[in-house]
């Protein structure tokens, strides 16, 4: 059972379930007009096939190519060739390039109106977005590549059940629950477990630093050493719990993944029928029983609610254009960003971010934090199925966007870190899916109830 009553108060936010829901009902139209109609947030530009997963051999039999890791149904032979994992995991819609440097340094004033292919509907897109910010939560789209990837239409490749599963799917979720162990002060960065990989900058790679027996003796040793860290039911990994910020970086982690789950249990296939609808099995095997799972998806919002809160005010005072190349539909994209904006900011202080990296061991893991959460977002190269690397990148930028603005935009400092697009889309994006998953448990909460009802 869900222990989770709407009065229960959200650890480490500082809001309800139910104000959080209330709250819900009226931020979601505003959030979805705006990511739904306008052009500028309903188009992700990444480069989702040219990098190669950094952290394991691809050619290992475990995920890194879209081949692999997508034999999750059974008898798979069986089911009609369209709705197979693989055919479901792929890219609706018409990819466009992006327009080249080239081109926009010829006439950098001019609104750029670059061939971005049918029905995408994008014009401006002007940014130069491979200079770094050590600010940055996220590994730039084009780090490691020399393409400017490509757009897509968010619109057409709703996130929902793809049948990407098994070993692959396993081995990323893995990989990311590993990055919560946090540094002690006896290991050094590098020796986060299991990630036995350092990201040299400069080579653009990575250098591998411990093998798999390495890895396995730090485990022990950290084990023998922090005998009563605690273990995550189901997971196995050590959370360790012992300061907000720790248990910040799990939460959200654990959060995107409750978020996914609630979305592929949502908007199923009914391999049978062939009809997309909810599967209240998935929601029960996934979610229900978890009320730490939903309560981090609840965090989150509550996290995301305040980041896009405290966006508002600077996203008006510097006048950020959405560059459409038509006043009035620039115009247009910025009122439904104030909506949405003003609304989240109905409830003050709903997530304090004040309270992060100031005391005792807090301030000297803000790096560390950082540093971590940029291997989540490379290890999103490592997902096997191009609809859930799609959501994942969009996902994990979204919340290292939040991240960025609520611990990096001091509203005292004239030095704020520039916001790319992507940034901007993916906050909003990332919002909009976690609004989407609290109305689809609230709906299948409903749907346990009227079940039990009728039993
Ligand atoms: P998984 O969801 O793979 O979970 C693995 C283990 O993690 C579980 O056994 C449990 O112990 C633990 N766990 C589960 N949930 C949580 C939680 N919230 N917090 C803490 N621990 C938890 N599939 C789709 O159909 N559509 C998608 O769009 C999609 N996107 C994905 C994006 C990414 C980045 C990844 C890595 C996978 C994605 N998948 C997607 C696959 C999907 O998330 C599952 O991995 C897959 O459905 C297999 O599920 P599972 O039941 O084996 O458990």
């Amino acid at each position: 059972e869900c222990a989770i009553t709407p009065k229960s108060i959200v650890q480490d936010a500082c809001a309800s379930y139910a104000t959080l829901e209330k709250l819900n009902e009226r931020v979601k139209p505003a959030l979805d007009d705006l990511t739904r109609t306008t052009d500028f947030f309903s188009h992700y530009r990444l480069n989702l096939f040219n990098k190669r997963c950094p952290f394991w051999n691809d050619e290992n039999g475990f995920c890194g190519n879209i081949g692999c890791a997508v034999e999750t149904l059974d008898n798979e032979e069986d089911i009609p060739e369209v709705w197979r994992a693989k055919e479901l995991g792929k890219l609706e819609g018409p990819l466009a390039k992006h327009p080249g440097k080239q081109e926009q340094k010829k006439n950098p004033k001019r609104p750029l109106h670059g061939e971005l292919g049918e029905d995408v509907g994008e014009s401006c897109v002007v940014e130069y977005d491979d200079e770094c910010d050590e600010r940055d939560y996220c590994v730039l789209e084009d780090e490691t590549a020399s393409s400017k990837g490509d757009y897509v239409s968010l619109l057409r490749n709703p996130e929902r059940f793809t049948g990407y599963g098994g070993e692959g799917a396993k081995q990323v979720w893995d990989a990311i629950y590993r990055e919560n162990c946090f540094q002690k002060s006896s290991f050094p960065h590098s020796a986060n477990l299991g990630m036995s990989l350092n990201y040299n900058p400069a080579a653009q790679g990575f250098k591998q630093v411990l093998d798999a027996a390495g890895r396995q003796a730090q485990l022990h040793a950290q084990r023998a050493q922090y005998p009563n860290t605690p273990f995550v039911a189901n997971t196995g990994y050590e959370v360790d719990d012992e300061c907000l910020e720790k248990r910040v970086f799990y939460r959200v982690m654990s959060g995107m993944h409750a978020s996914i789950s609630a979305h592929l249990c949502w908007d199923f296939l009914n391999q049978t029928t062939g009809l997309w609808q909810p599967n209240l099995q998935c929601y029960k095997d996934r979610l229900h029983g978890y009320s730490d799972r939903i309560s981090n998806l609840y965090f989150n919002y509550a996290l995301l609610t305040r980041a896009v809160a405290k966006l508002g005010p600077y996203l008006r005072s510097s006048e950020y254009t959405f560059c459409t190349g038509d006043p009035s539909e620039d115009m247009a994209t910025r009122a439904k960003v104030d909506e949405v904006t003003k609304k989240a900011g109905s409830i003050p202080q709903i997530f304090d971010e004040g309270l992060m990296f100031v005391n005792g061991e807090g301030p000297s893991l803000k790096e560390d934090f950082r540093n971590r959460f940029r291997n989540v977002s490379r290890l999103m190269d490592c997902v096997g199925c191009d609809k859930c690397r799609l959501w994942g990148k969009i996902q994990t930028n979204g919340y290292g966007t939040a991240l960025k603005v609520l611990f990096e935009f001091d509203n005292n400092s004239e030095d704020i870190p520039a916001l790319k697009r992507t940034e901007l889309v993916a906050l909003f994006n990332t919002y909009a899916r976690l609004s989407e998953s609290m109305r689809a448990i609230g709906k299948f909460k409903e749907m346990v109830v009227a079940e039990k009802n009728e039993n």
